[in-house]
């Protein structure tokens, strides 16, 4: 059934049995049966109309920067974007990007012309793409601020504009989550700004994010969606959990609020270690820690 997808794909576009863990930022995962990566549109339409056809289930994601992939892996086809999808242009205040796009670099592009209002972008390392489904955001910015638009492909092959108001942003959330579109592209208004300032804003993110997190680490960026009136890692030091861990899985001992993977971790290792935290997090502060990171993956 699988070979149906050589008809319509390069050899090197495909790859059977692919661990996931060479394709996450967490390097934690399991095989996917398949790994298809489509070069543009018509690509996706074509594999997304071939596993409708054949009824095969898929995922999609981009680089993998948000993900944690379980120890058994995904039974179907695992969609990746990655580096594919990368035109990106600028006209006035406007600027469309692909979604394979890395977010920074196109946070650099916009800073070259002069434009404010995606220097929180700087230091995200997902796609495009991803930070339109997460709403991505950190610091005093987030992806719903500057979206005018989004485009998708649907299950069905179809093209679909999605406006602000239809993507339902929220913290960390959009409506792609509960979706099969794959978005493909984005429209973004920035605003006009002063370069030397935009960049002098970036470089001082940059800096914040060396210093507090454990950049030097696989992980998949803060674990857990900030509770209201909390921070995750404050509120993990006060259960003494900084540098606690299970198996290869570890609370960052330079920021309680990311897991890192100190060597070898699994994903039962990081799935145990969400559990432990979430049920201290009951029982001490009453509070619901929900994952801010995706997991997906045969249980
Ligand atoms: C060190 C580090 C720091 C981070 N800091 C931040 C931060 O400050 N703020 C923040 O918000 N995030 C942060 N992240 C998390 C992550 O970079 C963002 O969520 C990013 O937007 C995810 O993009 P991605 O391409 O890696 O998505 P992936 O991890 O590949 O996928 C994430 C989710 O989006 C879906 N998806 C991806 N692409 C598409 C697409 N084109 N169409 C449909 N669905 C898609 C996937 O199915 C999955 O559910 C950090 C991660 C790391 C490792």
């Amino acid at each position: 059934m699988y070979s149906g997808f050589s008809d319509f794909l390069p050899a090197d576009r495909i790859r059977f049995n692919e661990p996931m863990k060479n394709h996450t930022t967490f390097k934690i995962g399991g095989p996917v049966d398949i790994m298809v990566m489509p070069r543009d549109i018509n690509d996706i339409k074509a594999v997304l109309s071939f596993c409708r056809d054949e009824n095969i289930p898929f995922f999609v994601f981009g680089l993998g920067t948000n993900l944690l992939v379980r120890d058994k892996g995904f039974r179907g086809v695992g969609i990746k974007l990655g580096r594919n999808l990368t035109k990106m242009s600028i006209s006035g205040t406007r600027v469309y990007s692909e979604a394979g796009v890395r977010l920074s670099d196109l946070s650099k592009k916009a800073a070259a012309h002069s434009l404010s209002g995606l220097e929180f972008a700087e230091g995200i390392p997902g796609s495009v793409g991803g930070a339109v489904v997460m709403n991505a955001g950190a610091y005093d910015g987030e992806m719903k601020k500057v979206l005018v638009k989004a485009t998708a492909v649907g299950h069905d092959g179809k093209i679909k504009d999605f406006s602000l108001e239809e993507m339902k942003l929220g913290y960390r959330k959009s409506i792609f989550q509960d979706s099969s579109y794959i978005v493909v592209s984005a429209v973004l208004e920035l605003k006009p700004g002063d370069k030397e300032k935009i960049l002098a804003k970036m470089r001082e993110f940059a800096r914040r994010r060396t210093e507090k997190q454990p950049l030097e680490f696989p992980s998949a960026g803060s674990t857990f969606k900030r509770p209201e009136g909390y921070y995750v890692g404050p509120m993990l030091e006060k259960m003494g959990l900084k540098g606690f861990g299970i198996g290869g899985a570890q609370v960052s001992e330079k920021h309680a609020g990311f897991i890192i993977n100190k060597g070898n971790a699994s994903a039962d290792d990081v799935l145990n270690l969400i559990k432990y935290i979430q049920q201290k997090a009951r029982e001490k502060f009453d509070v619901d820690l929900q994952p801010e990171i995706r997991i997906i993956g045969e249980e």
